[in-house]
C-alpha cells in the first residue's frame, strides 16, 4: 500500500509538535428559525433575561476556577452577555414578533459584524461574542452549551475556532494539540494556548477537512498540519517529541549561549499574579511589566498607595532579581481614559506613552513617587522606563524626573524609529535601551499593528528593523550599556539568536516561551549568532531573512 499524506499550513504558536488522532468540536447550533413568536414579547422577555442570568453565572463561575488571561476573558464574555446595548437590541427585535432565540441571534449577529469591520484586536473578539449568542441560544432551547468533547484517549482538538470558555478549560492530559480553521496570532486562542503551552496551528484553512479519528502531525515551527502521516514521518515526529521534552526537562538553566555567554532571560509580565508562573519557568527577572493593564478599566487615575500595593506585590516575588517597570503606555492599543480620552484620527501617531504622561505630568510623579516606596520597601533591583520615546531630549526629561524621586536605574524602551537612530545619543543619557520590537516593527514598517489587512508587515525578521536593533545594540556595547528585547520578537528562539548577534544583552518574553529560546541559545556560539545577524540584515525582507537564517542555522548543525 503506498501512503500519502496531506500537509496543511497556518499559524504556529511556539515551537511544539504534538501527534494524535483527530477529534473535532461540536458543530455550532443551528440557525434560529425566523418564524413568529407565539408567546407575548413579555415572556419572550423573560427567558432571554434568564438564560442571559444562567449564561453570565456560568462564565462567572469558570472565570472563578481560572487565572490570568482565561479569566479576564471570561469576566468579559460574561459581561458582554449583560451588555445592556445588546439587551436592548434584543428586546426591540422581540417586540416587533420575533421569537427569543431568534432575536438573540440576529441581535449578536449585529454586534459581531461590527466587531469583525472594525478589524484586528478587535475583530478577533467576534469569536467570544459568537460564543457568548451559542451559549444563549442553548440556554434557551435546553440543550447543552456547545463545547469540547470529551475522550478518554488523548486527541488533537480541531475546531473552527475555539471560544475562550472553552480553552481556558481544556484538560492538558487529554488535548495534545489545537487546530484553528479561523483566527490569527492575536486571537484568544493564540493568546491562550501561548500561555499554556498548548501546541496549536490557527487559521488553517483546510481545517474543516480533518475527519474524526484521522492521524495528524503538527509542527508549530513549521505552521504545518500533516494529516495521515507516513509511517516515517510519524517515527520522526515521535523522535523530535521525545528530544525537545527531554531537552526542555533539562533544569532551568539561566540563559546563556553554546561558549557560555550569558544572556538573562527574563519575563514580561502584566500583574504579580503572573509571577509565580514566570519563576517556575526559570525566568531570571522581570524584563517588561506592563503597568497600564493594571489600570486599563479604571476611569480615574490610580492613587499612589493602589499603585504601591501592586508594586510591592511585584517587587516582593522577585528578591535580588532584576525587575524592569515600565510607566504607564497608554494609547492607541492600550487606551487609558484618565490619561488620553481625546479623539484622534491616528492614535498610534498620537499623543501616547511618554507624550501623554507629559501632558499630565503629576500622574507621572505619583507613579514615580509609588515605585519609588515600592523600591524602598522591597529587596528587587528595580528598574524603571519610558514607553514610546522618541527624542533625546524625551530621554533626558524622563532620566532627570525618574533620579529626582530617587530611582537608581532609569531607561528607555526604544520602539520608534527616530530613538534607534539616535541611540548613541539616546543611550548617553539614559542608563539602559529595551527595545519594544512590536511598536519598532510598527512604525518602522508604517503598519497598524492591529490592523488585520497589513498584519503581514508586522513581522521583525525584517532586516530594517533588524538594522535598527543593531544600531541600539552597537551604542550599547559602545557605553557599555544594558540593551534588551522585551517585544514579541524574543520570543521566536531562533530569531532570538539573531537578536543576541545585533547586540542584545537580555531578552524579556511571555514566560511560556521562556524554554524554547532557553534551549535555542544553547545551540550557538557568539560569532555564530553574530554569523546569522549578517545572514539576516543582508536579506532583502523579512520571508528572506527568516528564510536565510534558517538555512545558515542548519549549516551548525549537520
Ligand atoms: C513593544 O511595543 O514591543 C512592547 C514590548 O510594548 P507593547 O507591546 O506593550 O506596546
Ligand atoms: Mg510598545
Amino acid at each position: 500500500m503506498t501512503e500519502t499524506s496531506i500537509v496543511l499550513t497556518g499559524a504556529g504558536i511556539g515551537q511544539g509538535i504534538a501527534l494524535g488522532p483527530v477529534l473535532r468540536m461540536s458543530d455550532p447550533l443551528p440557525e434560529p428559525e425566523a418564524t413568529p413568536s407565539t408567546r407575548t414579547p413579555d415572556e419572550e422577555k423573560a427567558r432571554v433575561a434568564e438564560a442571559v442570568q444562567v449564561v453570565a453565572a456560568d462564565l462567572r463561575e469558570r472565570a472563578g476556577k481560572v487565572t490570568g488571561t482565561a479569566a479576564e476573558v471570561l469576566e468579559a464574555q460574561s459581561m458582554m452577555a449583560e451588555d445592556s446595548s445588546l439587551a436592548a437590541d434584543v428586546a426591540s427585535r422581540i417586540d416587533s414578533g420575533t421569537t427569543a432565540e431568534r432575536a438573540v441571534f440576529e441581535g449578536f449577529g449585529v454586534f459581531r459584524d461590527m466587531l469583525i469591520g472594525l478589524g484586528g484586536y478587535m475583530g478577533d473578539r467576534a469569536t467570544d461574542l459568537d460564543d457568548v449568542a451559542q451559549r444563549v441560544i442553548a440556554a434557551l432551547e435546553g440543550r447543552p452549551a456547545p463545547g469540547v468533547p470529551e475522550s478518554d484517549r488523548p486527541f488533537i482538538l480541531v475546531a473552527t475556532d475555539l471560544a475562550p470558555a472553552d480553552t481556558a478549560l481544556l484538560d492538558l492530559t487529554k488535548v495534545l494539540g489545537l487546530v484553528t480553521r479561523e483566527g490569527g496570532p492575536t486571537s484568544h486562542t493564540a493568546i491562550l494556548a501561548r500561555e499554556k503551552a498548548i501546541v496549536a496551528i490557527v487559521g488553517v484553512a483546510g481545517a474543516d477537512d480533518l475527519a474524526e479519528g484521522t492521524e495528524v502531525i503538527l509542527d508549530a515551527g513549521a505552521g504545518t498540519v500533516t494529516a495521515a502521516p507516513t509511517t516515517a514521518q510519524s517515527d520522526e515526529a515521535r523522535r523530535r517529541i521525545a528530544e525537545r521534552e527531554s531537552a526542555l526537562s533539562g533544569g532551568l538553566e539561566p540563559g546563556a549561549l553554546a561558549d557560555g555567554t550569558p544572556v538573562p532571560l527574563l519575563a514580561n509580565l502584566g500583574s504579580a499574579e503572573g509571577a509565580e508562573k514566570a519563576l517556575a519557568a526559570g525566568a531570571e527577572g522581570v524584563g517588561l511589566f506592563r503597568t497600564e493593564f493594571l489600570f486599563l478599566d479604571a476611569r480615574m487615575a490610580p492613587t499612589v498607595e493602589q499603585q504601591r500595593e501592586q508594586y510591592v506585590k511585584l517587587l516582593q516575588a522577585f528578591p535580588g532579581k532584576k525587575v524592569v517597570v515600565r510607566v504607564l503606555d497608554a494609547g492607541a492599543d492600550k487606551p487609558l481614559e484618565f490619561l488620553n480620552d481625546a479623539h484622534e484620527d491616528n492614535p498610534a501617531l498620537g499623543l501616547r506613552g511618554i507624550r501623554s504622561l507629559r501632558a499630565n505630568e503629576d500622574i507621572l510623579r505619583e507613579q514615580l513617587t509609588a515605585l519609588a516606596e515600592a523600591d524602598a520597601a522591597t529587596e528587587a533591583d528595580l528598574w524603571v522606563m519610558a514607553p514610546m520615546v522618541a527624542t533625546v531630549e524625551e530621554t533626558r526629561y524622563f532620566v532627570r524626573l525618574a533620579t529626582e524621586f530617587g530611582l537608581k536605574t532609569v531607561g528607555v524602551m526604544v520602539e520608534v524609529p527616530s530613538a534607534a537612530l539616535l541611540a548613541d545619543r539616546v543611550l548617553r543619557e539614559a542608563a539602559f535601551a529595551s527595545i519594544g520590537t512590536n511598536d519598532l516593527t510598527q512604525y518602522t514598517l508604517a503598519a497598524d499593528r492591529l490592523l488585520g489587512s497589513v498584519a503581514g508587515f508586522q513581522d521583525p525578521w525584517h532586516p530594517a528593523v533588524l538594522r535598527l536593533i543593531g544600531e541600539v545594540g552597537s551604542a550599547g556595547a559602545a557605553y557599555g550599556k544594558p540593551v534588551g528585547i522585551c517585544g514579541e520578537a524574543a520570543a521566536d528562539p531562533l530569531l532570538a539568536v539573531v537578536l543576541v548577534g545585533l547586540g542584545a544583552t537580555t531578552l524579556s518574553m511571555s514566560p511560556a516561551a521562556l524554554a524554547d529560546v532557553r534551549l535555542s541559545l544553547t545551540r550557538y556560539t557568539l560569532d555564530q549568532a553574530r554569523t546569522l545577524a549578517e545572514v539576516a540584515l543582508a536579506a532583502d525582507g523579512a520571508a528572506e531573512a527568516r528564510e536565510a537564517v534558517r538555512t545558515a542555522a542548519a549549516g551548525f548543525h549537520p
